[in-house]
């Protein structure tokens, strides 16, 4: 599966493997094989790495507790204290490991280590500049946090692929009504 890395952060990159949590939730990894690929395609290790199901249920619980002390972040609500432990211990592993070699750095780490980079990424945006421009994308049911790094901070989507694009169709189809509507029937001058 291709997996979509628009957020400039592992953390807010790997939330969205659940799509349109309460809507349709959307569940992107469905087998041990889809982390090991999302992780690979993340650039946290250059090797898939040997995922079973019990690492993929913790994979799935560590991003849900993140989720919501993200939402926490962004809504100014109190979090669980049982996410925050979760997402603590998952943070006290070590992290993947950082080779030079004569062709360039490679990265290496299982399953705790690539969850743990992405515990402390979640960490440590509670901590960064980044925590005052969290967002929700204004889809409807889109639930996918971003970082608006935009100058005067009114960027409204996730991304401009998808949510955004959406939000255009949506908004030329409704001009396009507009224009067919009979004139006098619908439109009223007051
Ligand atoms: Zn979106």
């Amino acid at each position: 599966m291709e997996f979509e890395f628009i957020a400039d952060r592992p953390v807010l990159d790997f939330l969205p493997t659940l799509g349109e949590r309460g809507h349709t939730d959307d569940e992107k990894l469905n087998a041990p094989s889809d982390l090991a690929d999302w992780a690979v395609q993340s650039g946290i290790v250059d090797r898939p790495p040997r995922v079973d199901e019990a690492g993929l249920q913790r994979a799935k619980d560590l991003r849900e507790a993140m989720f919501r002390l993200i939402r926490a972040l962004i809504d100014g609500t109190a979090v669980d204290r049982a996410d925050r432990e979760m997402v603590n211990a998952a943070g006290a592993q070590p992290l993947p490991a950082l080779r030079l070699e004569a062709d360039g750095v490679h990265r290496a780490g299982d399953t705790d280590a690539i969850l743990a980079l992405l515990a402390r990424d979640c960490l440590e945006l509670h901590d960064s500049a980044d925590r005052e421009a969290l967002r929700w994308c204004d889809d409807e049911h889109c639930t996918r946090p971003f970082i608006d790094r935009s100058r005067g901070q009114r960027r409204r989507w996730c991304g401009m692929r998808g949510c955004g694009d959406r939000a255009k169709a949506a908004a030329y189809r409704q001009r396009q009504r507009a224009i067919r509507a009979p004139s006098g029937a619908s439109v009223r001058w007051g």
